[in-house]
């Protein structure tokens, strides 16, 4: 990764950040994307807005296949709007 965090760059660290899987180190360079950055940030508050039940589900109750293409779904929305 490059010393600039890039969008593209933040979806991936923002997927780990929601799994909680993110390093203090790592979480601290999406911090400051999202604080500079309005796309992402909205994208986050779009995630965080939406229903509970989906939000549970891609942190751990839906199947491993599932999870994967609801990730692809999400960098593919995220890249629509990063492009
Ligand atoms: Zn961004």
């Amino acid at each position: 990764m490059t010393a600039s965090t890039t969008c593209k760059d933040s979806v991936e660290l923002l997927l780990e950040y929601l799994d909680g899987e993110l390093t203090d180190e790592l979480r601290a360079k999406l911090e400051a994307h999202l604080g500079g950055c309005s796309p992402c940030e909205d994208f986050l508050k779009g995630y965080k807005a939406t229903p509970g039940l989906c939000r549970k589900a891609l942190a751990r109750e839906i199947p491993k296949e599932v999870a994967v293409k609801l990730t692809d779904f999400l960098r593919s929305e995220m890249a629509k709007v990063t492009k």
